[in-house]
């Protein structure tokens, strides 16, 4: 027989609800006030629990949210009984957690509504987080202040997580606030977050059992082989002793877009650290997606769309840090400007997609060929611009002649089947002491129609020494 707990403060209620419902053939237990009413449903086990909203002590509303946090009732199904019926009840009570509620003046309706309470189960619309990890004793006054104390460190913990999200545009850094937060909350052995989509994993621990955390925290995430883990220093934690691990994935759209591991200390462990853990996990994927969404965008404005190279305008401003760098340093920058030779009869004659297959040929060999501190871009059109960082004149014309050489051996695939091979013409010039990149470039391009006009495939360097 289903059992059913009533709580109200009014007899005349009880009385009403208790006779309809054990005519219907339920079990009816009936207590006045909330209190009692919590005691009861953990001594009794309800199967439905209704309950007044307004009672004196503690309110429906409260009694329902301690039950969610109950193991024992964490899944039964609470009806609230309201004198109103206005927007704010309404909020409230499924906020709260309860799986329905009936207006005073219609209780004829409540043998329906607890068969319909009964099929569905309880309404859990918040987070899982408040029902696990808690481990709530004492008197139910007690209770519920350990319920209070709970809810209030989850709200500071995901209120300080949302805080760092506004600040921080770059993972490494985001990471490092967060373990600043997290070691002021907690004692840890190791912390870490792992992203899949950038394959990048980073944690924070004490350097005197960095190796082992990082065992550790490679098996917790299940991390891939060739995915290294990073380790972040700053506040430094204690060198503490292992405990136990905990995971938790971190979701966006139904799907893991990385995960949150701590790994816990023996002495200082507690259910704290799952909860931790659990509300950092559920806060993070909007900060993690909204870096994510900076970064697609910065990228998308910098880079040329058909051949992934830098375009233009990101080349000038990356031109304007390095520009500066090598005036400090002294050292002089090479530009080559690449055009590549009759490049409109390959699209007259190939058409316009094999044109931009060979464009992309042209680039994958310019991205190979560079040292990491160059800088390569699409200048515009069939045109490339690369800029040698530390190199005199000497060596950019061995540069350039290397790079006409690979352009000349490159085969390219085109669309329409077969292969096609083009050459490039290229200008040099040389940027020392002060220098501005409009200057050089238009030196470069000089060059560049000297080295046309001479026959084309082939390195011509623009004839001022200084290209200021
Ligand atoms: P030159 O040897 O004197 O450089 O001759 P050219 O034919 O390469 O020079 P021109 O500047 O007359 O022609 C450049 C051609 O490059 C014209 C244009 O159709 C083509 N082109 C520019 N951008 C693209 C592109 O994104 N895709 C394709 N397929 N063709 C492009
Ligand atoms: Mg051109
Ligand atoms: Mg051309």
């Amino acid at each position: 027989m289903s059992r059913i707990l009533i709580v109200d403060d009014s007899h005349a209620i009880r009385a009403l609800l208790g006779d309809k419902l054990r005519k219907a053939g339920y079990e009816v237990v009936e207590v006045a006030d909330g209190i009692e009413g919590a005691q009861k449903a953990l001594e009794v086990a309800p199967d439905v629990v209704i309950t007044d909203f307004w009672m004196p002590g503690i309110s429906g509303l409260q009694l329902c949210r301690l039950l969610r946090a109950e193991k024992a009732t964490a899944h039964t199904p609470v009806v609230l009984l309201t004198a109103t019926e206005d927007r704010k009840t309404r909020f409230w009570a499924r906020n709260a957690g309860a799986a329905a509620f009936v207006n005073k003046t219609q209780l004829g309706d409540i043998g329906k509504v607890v068969e319909q309470v009964m099929a569905e189960g309880a309404f859990m619309n918040f987070d899982e987080v408040d029902v696990q990890g808690l481990q709530l004793h004492g008197a139910v006054q007690e209770r519920l202040s350990q319920l209070l104390d709970h809810l209030l460190f989850d709200s500071v913990v995901a209120g300080q997580v949302r805080q760092l999200a506004g600040n921080v545009a770059e993972f490494d850094d985001f990471f490092r606030a967060l373990t600043e937060v997290a070691s002021e909350i907690m004692t840890y052995r190791w912390f870490g977050l792992s992203l899949t989509e950038e394959r990048k994993c980073l944690i924070h621990t004490h350097p005197n059992i960095q190796e082992e955390a990082v065992l550790e925290a490679r098996e917790a995430f299940a991390l891939p082989a060739d995915v290294s883990i990073e380790l972040v220093t700053g506040e430094q934690p204690a060198a503490t002793k292992t405990h136990r691990t905990i995971t938790q994935p971190v979701m966006h759209s139904f799907a893991p877009i990385g995960a949150v591991a701590l790994g816990t200390d023996r002495k200082h462990s507690s259910a704290e650290d799952d909860r931790f853990v659990r509300i950092v996990a559920r806060e993070l994927p909007v900060p993690l997606e909204l870096m994510r969404a900076m970064k697609r965008a910065t990228t998308l404005a910098s880079t040329d769309g058909l051949t992934g190279l830098m375009n233009r305008r990101a080349f000038i401003e990356q031109m304007e840090v390095e520009r500066a760098r090598a005036e400090r340093s002294g050292f002089s920058t090479a530009l080559l400007l690449l055009d590549i030779d009759h490049f409109k009869k390959v699209n007259d004659t190939m058409g316009h997609a094999a044109g931009d297959a060979i464009l992309k040929g042209v680039a994958a060999v310019l991205k190979r060929f560079g040292r990491k501190s160059d800088y390569v871009a699409r200048w515009g059109g069939e045109e490339f611009i690369v800029a040698l960082t530390q190199t005199p004149v000497a060596g950019s014309r061995i540069a350039g002649e290397r790079l006409r050489r690979a352009i000349e051996a490159a085969v390219h695939e085109v669309p329409e089947g077969g292969t096609h091979q083009v050459t490039a013409s290229i200008g040099l010039a040389v940027a020392t002491g002060t220098w501005k990149l409009d200057a050089v470039v238009a030196k470069a391009d000089e060059a560049l129609y000297v080295a046309k006009s001479r026959g084309r495939n082939r390195v011509e360097l623009s004839d001022a020494g200084n290209q200021s």
